[in-house]
């Protein structure tokens, strides 16, 4: 299985636009960072986990050529403004793509994109099927075994993913402890950690992440989901054994 980091940045992405930043620039290309989203590839399947805005230019930087399946994590618009852009792919493929998240997600999608959907479907927009999934129930897909699980951003309840010996979690603030039995002990552990400090109400800072990671004990942990304030080169080397910033374009071979 290999994993492609496609964008590692927080929700206004990295650096940040018109200059709105506290933060001093950065000149190393792993500071760069598009909207989180990432790319399993198996020999069967090749299946993308979020579809944020960037989606159209992170396709063609890593060379998406095939998506089979988008996992959706919620419904704020860094995770799923890319849907749109799926078109090329339905054109391609000449079918629909399925998608899975949560019933909560799915009905803002059907909102947002109304006119991807229904009898009044604008002809020639995007074709997406959702399938049916439930939290802590494993389901397989081609040569894939993937469990999604609750965590919670802020007050809401969104979805991670187990799939094989991988798990991502993005744009967390908490985790239950039977989400954290279920993923115990994972291979790859992927989880947002937005910043230094200080403290956010919505996502896990770095200290705050670390906690988890310490919980759930993984073999190799990845963050993703930073914000300017961080620094690859920098801040890095603070980080315990095994523990290590994703960046845009980063591969794991798992
Ligand atoms: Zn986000």
């Amino acid at each position: 299985m290999k994993l492609t980091f496609l964008g590692t940045g927080t929700s206004m992405g990295v650096p940040v636009a018109g200059g709105f930043s506290f933060d001093k620039e950065s000149s190393d290309p792993r500071d760069f960072r598009y909207r989180v989203s990432a790319w399993v590839q198996t020999e069967q399947t090749s299946v993308l986990i979020d579809i944020g805005p960037e989606f159209r230019f992170q396709t063609l930087r890593s060379g998406i050529k095939q998506i089979d399946l988008v996992l959706v994590t919620h419904e704020h618009t860094d995770h799923i403004g890319g849907l749109d852009d799926l078109r090329p792919f339905n054109y391609a493929q000449r079918s629909s793509i399925p998608v899975i998240t949560l019933p909560r997600c799915k009905e803002a999608i059907y909102k947002r994109f109304y006119y991807m959907f229904g009898p009044n479907k604008t002809p020639g927009s995007v074709d997406v099927e959702f399938l049916n999934a439930k939290e802590f129930q494993p389901f397989v897909f081609k040569d894939l075994r993937i469990t999604p699980f609750p965590v919670l951003h802020g007050n809401m309840p969104i979805w991670g993913f187990k799939i094989n010996d991988l798990v991502y979690i993005t744009d967390a603030s908490a985790i239950s402890e039977k989400t954290i039995e279920l993923i115990k002990n994972c291979k790859i552990l992927v989880m947002s950690a937005l910043r230094l400090g200080p403290k956010h109400p919505t996502h896990f800072t770095i200290p705050e992440a670390l906690e988890i990671v310490e919980k759930i004990s993984p073999d190799k942990t990845y963050f993703i989901h930073m914000n300017s304030q961080v620094k690859h080169a920098e801040h890095e080397h603070h980080l315990p054994e095994n523990v290590f910033f994703a960046h845009d374009c980063l591969v794991l071979e798992l």
